[in-house]
């Protein structure tokens, strides 16, 4: 058994080790979730409810001690580690109450004349095995998010979390055996190696991450003819009309930039502002900016902005910034205003202006705390430049004028529009919640969430028995004719189609 060790982003600190898993450890959990699956599937929904209760019961009662978890395996602000667990207890209390009344088989009602004296029935049956791999930088969130309805649904699961976040949701999967529920939760640890042979063996496979990884499970999945979701990378945009209340739009802008360093697929990677109020709006992001604190947390809030990940999430952030300095832009107030701590993952926050999308930072995922604004002239024109992106995630519109937000909303090809608001819709488990492109296939939340896991059924029952129907062989001119006419009867909406042919 190969271990690996977790390190604390930034300080490097040692904080926990996990199981490098291999093909053959990640097929043998497969497996006994697989033997599992049957029963699990059998088990009433209200029962189900009622274990994913208890599950919520322990997490309340953990609360803090899977914060500290987070917090260290991620290096988040303490406000920001202890935000995950709440996000998942409502997840389980929105799903637990609509997975009775969703999941149960229900009565079809008949149409057509072939389907006269039949009785059809719906069910739906859950894939016995679905795996989820998940990224580093909502461990939990992001885990459980999909985990949950799967559950509910009567899927067993298999989590593989991220190589360098493996420790919250490993220990959640303990709180899981802890309060005694069935053996359908596992998690299998590890990197490439492990998520490939997740995808190999599971019915299912729901995978947030990067494009490019999400590209090469798709390609596996296919081979197998499993079906998948993916939620992947982002690169999402924020308007604001020269009628926007410019001091929320800021605020909005730079929290939607910066929280969790700007690690969010969601984060706002780029700004178009109207010429009339770009000055302005400058000024208020560059302050709100500059007032914010960068550094490792102690479990307190004296930070805003915590690491980023990996030194190598570090130089992707550099590499963009240097990109657009050296074609033209320039940090707002000045780079020596922001202030640089010396842990080597701290990223300083920068407002980038004069930007254009020549430059990466404007067209790649940056997935750090770098907000470049452009200035555009009019809506069509920004509408265009959100459009012109291999992403569709989702975007933000800040005006006065709603009615005209919703106009523009149908325009963007995007998963999701806040109007006046920044990651409202993440807040929404009632809707659903996917990208465009290069964002994803599928999505997550929404009326969809606990079908997503289940294969529909289809139960259609004789209720009439005579010797033969009346499409079945022989096939002769009496019958032929008593079928046709009798199905354009049905069929025509008027009265000279139902009786002349
Ligand atoms: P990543 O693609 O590098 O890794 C994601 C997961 O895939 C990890 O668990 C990793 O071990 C696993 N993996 C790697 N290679 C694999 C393979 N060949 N087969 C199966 N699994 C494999 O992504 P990351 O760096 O962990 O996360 C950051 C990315 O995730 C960003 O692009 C971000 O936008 C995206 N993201 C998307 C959403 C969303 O909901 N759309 C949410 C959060 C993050």
């Amino acid at each position: 058994m190969t271990l690996f060790d977790i390190s604390a982003p930034g300080t490097g600190r040692v904080v926990g080790r996990v199981v490098d898993m291999t093909r053959t450890e990640v097929s043998e959990t497969v497996e006994n979730l697989r033997a599992a699956a049957g029963e699990w599937a059998s088990t009433p929904v209200r029962q189900r409810v009622q274990w994913l209760y208890r599950f919520r019961d322990w997490l309340l009662d953990h609360e803090d001690e899977l914060a500290e978890v987070l917090q260290d395996e991620t290096g988040k602000p303490w406000a920001e580690a202890n935000l995950e667990i709440p996000y998942i207890v409502e997840a389980i209390n929105y799903y637990g109450r609509l997975a009775p009344q969703q999941l149960r088989s229900r009565t079809v009602r008949r149409h057509g004349l072939l389907a006269l004296g039949k009785g059809h029935t719906l069910h739906w049956h859950p894939y016995p095995v679905v795996g989820i791999i998940t990224p580093w930088n909502f461990p939990l969130g992001l885990s459980l998010l999909d985990a949950v309805p799967a559950l509910l649904s009567g899927a067993t699961v298999v989590i593989k979390p991220s190589e360098h976040t493996p420790l919250t949701v490993n220990a959640v999967a303990r709180g899981w055996t802890a309060i005694g529920a069935p053996p359908v939760l596992a998690v299998c640890t590890g990197g490439s190696t492990a998520g490939g042979a997740v995808v190999d063996s599971v019915d299912f496979i729901q995978f947030t991450g990067s494009s490019a990884t999400g590209r090469a499970v798709a390609k596996r999945a296919a081979e197998r003819l499993i079906p998948y979701g993916l939620e992947l990378g982002g690169k999402d945009a924020l308007i604001v009309r020269a009628d926007a209340d410019l001091q929320r739009a800021a605020n909005a802008a730079v929290w939607g930039a910066m929280a969790n360093a700007g690690q969010m697929c969601t984060s706002i990677e780029r700004v178009y502002v109207h010429e009339d109020v770009y000055d302005r709006f400058i000024a208020l992001v560059t302050a709100e900016v500059g007032d914010l604190r960068i550094g490792h947390d102690d479990k307190g809030y004296r930070f805003d902005i915590g690491p980023l990940i990996t030194a190598a999430q570090l130089e992707v952030v550099r590499t963009h910034v240097d990109d657009a300095l050296s074609k033209g832009a320039r940090i707002a107030g000045g780079e020596q205003s922001v202030p640089r701590p010396s842990s080597p993952n701290l990223y300083p926050p920068v407002v980038l202006v004069d930007v254009d999308h020549s430059m990466s930072c404007m067209r790649e995922e940056t997935f750090g705390p770098v907000l470049p604004v452009m200035r555009i002239s009019t809506d069509a024109e920004a509408i265009a430049l959100v459009n012109n992106s291999r992403y569709g995630l989702s975007a933000t519109i800040f005006t006065a004028d709603v009615t005209l937000a919703r106009r523009m909303a149908h325009r963007l090809d995007v998963g999701a529009v806040n109007i006046n608001d920044v990651f409202a819709n993440l807040y929404t488990l009632a809707l659903p919640q996917g990208g465009r492109r290069e964002s994803g296939i599928g999505t997550r939340n929404g009326s969809g969430a606990l079908f997503k896991y289940c294969r529909p059924q289809a139960v259609v029952t004789a209720r009439i028995h005579p010797r033969r129907e009346p499409t079945w062989f022989p096939y002769t001119p009496l019958r032929g004719a008593l079928v046709h006419r009798a199905a354009r009867l049905l069929g025509a909406r008027d009265l000279v189609r139902r009786l002349y042919r």
